[in-house]
């Protein structure tokens, strides 16, 4: 089987790679290093059952493959937001290029979406058939609108064209090999207590998240991508839900760090309240993610202290 992911030398989609890898896949990793980092996938490079390819999805490409992965977007809202205008092209543009491979060599395809498509959420938890509250012409819209689309484009390539399409919503992910810079709540926090440095809270903090640790992730995707006949979105998040000063607790607890909170804007749009529904993840594909938040957060700060430069002592 070959597998062609989009987005491999990013945090999620190298952990697909060793993944897909380890079980015997042949894996063809694409990615315009915009976000993603080499440091990621250079232990692959010799593997020979992996190929690297330097492209952008906004341009066409072909590959002989069984199964795609398109995993590439700045996922990061600072990433996103940075440039605004790709992040909609790499959804849309970059999903259709994917999805004609996917007609064109009869290969099942995964689109890697977000919790975000239900922008800030009404109904709490959010389960498939929620429609969303996202605002079209809110800031966040290149990132939130761009998936909705690409959802769109997955069920209608579907029922055009009988192409075999996998949706995953995916909720906040993290672990190892988040970029130190990319502006998420964790690699901040991490970063800023390593180094006591201020943590930076925005808004009063009391907006919830619920963080889902990369390996049970990838199992999800994977478990998702193997089953037959599975065309609807089915969400892949931790229900484990915390709040904002919370986690930065956690975070100052587990690291031992001197750091203070302080208090910064709440970002426009960003959304209140967020936990996933997972009946349909484990009625569907029997999964449901087993590393706690505590486990995962302590994972994560080993692989900061190692990488991080300018660390206190
Ligand atoms: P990431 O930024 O670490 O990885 C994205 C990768 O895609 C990077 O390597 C980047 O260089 C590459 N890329 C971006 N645009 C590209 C393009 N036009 N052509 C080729 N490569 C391109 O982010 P991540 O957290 O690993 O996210 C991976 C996917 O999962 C994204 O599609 C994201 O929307 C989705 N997702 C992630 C989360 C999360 O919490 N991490 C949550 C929901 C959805
Ligand atoms: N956040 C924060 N401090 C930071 C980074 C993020 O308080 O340094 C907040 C952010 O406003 C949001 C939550 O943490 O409410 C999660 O942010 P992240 O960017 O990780 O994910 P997303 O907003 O995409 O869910």
């Amino acid at each position: 089987m070959v597998a062609l992911v989009t987005g491999a030398a990013g945090f999620i989609g190298s952990h697909l790679c060793d993944m897909l890898l380890s079980k015997g896949y042949e894996v063809i990793g694409l990615d315009n290093f915009c976000t993603g980092n080499k440091d990621n996938i250079k232990h692959l490079i010799n593997n020979n059952l992996f190929m690297l390819v330097k492209h952008d999805i906004i341009q066409p490409i072909s590959f002989q493959v069984d199964q795609i992965y398109n995993l590439a977007c700045p996922a990061s809202p600072d990433y996103y937001l940075f440039n605004p205008v790709k992040t909609i092209k790499a959804s849309v543009i970059g999903t259709i290029n994917m999805l004609e491979i996917a007609r064109r060599k009869n290969a099942r395809i995964l689109q890697a979406s977000t919790s975000e498509v239900y922008g800030d959420p009404e109904i709490h938890p959010q389960n498939e058939g929620y429609l969303g509250r996202v605002n079209t012409i809110g800031p966040r819209s290149c990132y939130d609108e761009g998936k909705r689309v690409a959802e769109s484009l997955m069920i209608n390539y579907h029922k055009k064209y009988k192409v075999d399409v996998r949706i995953a919503r995916i909720f906040n992910t993290y672990g190892p090999r988040m970029a130190i810079n990319d502006g998420r709540v964790i690699s901040n926090f991490i970063c800023q207590a390593l180094k006591d440095e201020p943590i930076t809270i925005y808004g009063n903090g009391e907006q919830t998240r619920s963080f889902c640790y990369v390996s049970d992730l990838i199992t999800g995707i994977v478990k998702i991508m193997e089953q037959k006949e599975i065309i609807r979105p089915i969400n892949l998040g931790n229900p484990d839900e915390i709040n904002i000063i919370e986690l930065a607790h956690m975070v100052l607890r587990l690291t031992g760090s001197k750091s203070k909170m302080i208090f910064k804007p709440k970002p426009e749009d960003d959304p209140m309240r967020r936990k996933p529904d997972i009946s349909f993840a484990k009625e569907k594909i029997n999964w449901n993610p087993g590393v706690d938040l505590e486990e995962g957060l302590k994972r994560t700060i080993q692989y900061f202290e190692n990488i991080l430069p300018n660390k206190k002592e």
